[in-house]
């Protein structure tokens, strides 16, 4: 059986990383957005097992112990990591799938499967991501502040990663991230064994 692809996708906040991947998974039926486990609290509007599985430190400590994890993370002073079972079941359906987690769990996923792809998505410039953080107005000044100085420092990983997206228009950065997951699936070493028996050779 063709087994699917892993694609890791990371961006500093407020660079437009869950709308585009909403999108993607949209637009695209064979791509599957993996669920992590965390320990941060539930935000309004989330739901448990949609968003995340939302677990207590003490659980998710344990399932680091039982070697559960494919990779986890402390972001933010909480817990992330993906479930290496979910991930497993996933690639044995033949569907890619798309981890969207930060680049320490990014590093760690490309040590364990090299092929993984990784890909950064960018904001335009600094001014720009500055710009939409601000007309959010979800976040005080600070907060602001303190998510620019994060974005310098995830952009610093940026040159350990496959591709770079610029999202700068929003279709443009859509059309770019279709290609980077649509182009592998017709690599012939993927296609070949459905080619050999659709023409008997
Ligand atoms: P948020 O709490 O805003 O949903 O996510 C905070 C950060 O944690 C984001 O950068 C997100 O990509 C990252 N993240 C989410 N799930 C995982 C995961 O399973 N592993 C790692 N390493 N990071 C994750």
């Amino acid at each position: 059986m063709n087994r699917g692809k892993i694609y890791v996708i990371c961006a500093p906040s407020g660079t437009g990383k869950s709308t585009l991947v909403n999108a993607l998974c949209k637009v695209d039926s064979q791509v599957q957005l993996s669920i992590s486990h965390t320990t941060r609290p539930i935000r309004p509007g989330e739901v448990d097992g949609v968003n995340y599985f939302f677990v207590p430190v003490d659980a998710f400590e344990t399932m680091i112990g039982d070697n559960e994890f494919l990779e986890y993370a402390k972001v933010y002073d909480n817990y992330y990591g993906t479930n290496i079972n979910t991930i497993k079941n996933f690639l044995a359906t033949g569907k890619d799938i798309l981890l969207e987690i930060d680049w320490q769990g990014a590093e760690q996923v490309k040590k364990l499967f090299p092929d993984a792809i990784l890909i950064f998505i960018l904001p335009p410039s600094l001014e720009i991501l500055s710009e939409r953080l601000h007309k959010r107005n979800t976040d005080s000044l600070e907060v602001i502040k303190k998510r620019l100085d994060l974005a310098l420092e995830e952009i610093s990983h940026a040159p350990n990663f496959d591709y770079l997206v610029i999202n700068d228009n929003f279709d443009e950065a859509l059309l770019d991230l279709r290609s980077i997951i649509r182009a592998p699936r017709n690599k012939t070493t993927r296609m070949l064994t459905t080619i050999k028996q659709t023409f008997n050779f």
